[in-house]
């Protein structure tokens, strides 16, 4: 049987957790679900990344949140114009690609 351990970290408003206290946790799932979205676009951004820059670009970091993301990432020199421009336009071809995938595991229709 596959056990799963999870930690949650939890900053306590008002009161006080005793240690064996039962208590209830709800996700905020619509600022769950922009966070995940923005987590995916980091993969589709450091794909992007490799693919017009070249495989020597690595993450340094970054800060995923439901409003927005931040990507730091290594590479020799200042991303031009035209890099960037690609880079975005490979990003939302993969999104395309992806959202068609999903339509069709959604809904059973062909991409
Ligand atoms: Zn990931």
């Amino acid at each position: 049987m596959l056990e799963i351990l999870l930690f949650i970290l939890v900053s306590v408003l008002t009161g006080k957790i005793e240690v064996g206290e039962e208590i209830t946790l709800t996700v905020d799932t619509e600022k769950r679900h922009d966070t995940a979205r923005n987590h995916t676009a980091t993969h589709l951004l450091m794909a992007s990344l490799r693919q017009v820059l070249g495989n020597h670009v690595e993450q340094a970091g970054s800060l995923v949140a439901p409003a927005r993301l931040r990507f730091d990432f290594t590479h020799f020199q200042a991303v031009t114009p035209d890099e960037l421009n690609r880079i975005e336009e490979l990003i939302n071809e993969k999104y395309r690609k992806m959202s068609c995938s999903m339509d069709y595991h959604r809904y059973g229709k062909s991409p």
